[in-house]
């Protein structure tokens, strides 16, 4: 049977990313972009925070980092603007018409 895939979670950072961004970043004393997803994973663990769908090694790109304030900057150690999402419930929860942060590009059908 054929499997759907309705999108894929790609982050193409480096190519995006520029020395503003950078700094923007260090001088936030937060991870460097990219970070932040091992360290949410790290401190909520590979769990979706929606569905409670559990993940491991070999699925864990299906996790996300949701940013609870929508602003991707905005990352403190702590773990507190994150939220582990799975592709699906994060899909969701940019539907409601909140941000686009991740999947802005019209993706959805
Ligand atoms: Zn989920
Ligand atoms: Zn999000």
């Amino acid at each position: 049977m054929r499997q759907r895939r309705p999108f894929k979670v790609e982050k193409k950072k480096s190519d995006t990313r520029s020395v503003t961004d950078i700094v923007k970043e260090l001088k936030q004393g937060g991870p460097l972009s990219g970070d932040y997803r091992k360290q949410s994973l790290k401190i909520h663990g590979l769990i979706c925070a929606k569905c409670g769908r559990e993940f491991d090694l070999s699925n864990q790109h299906l996790l996300t980092v949701h940013h609870k304030d929508g602003n991707r900057g905005n990352n403190p150690p702590d773990g507190s603007n994150w939220e582990n999402l799975c592709v699906y419930c994060h899909d969701d929860e940019h539907s409601r018409g909140l941000l686009g942060d991740y999947f802005s590009s019209g993706k959805r059908k």
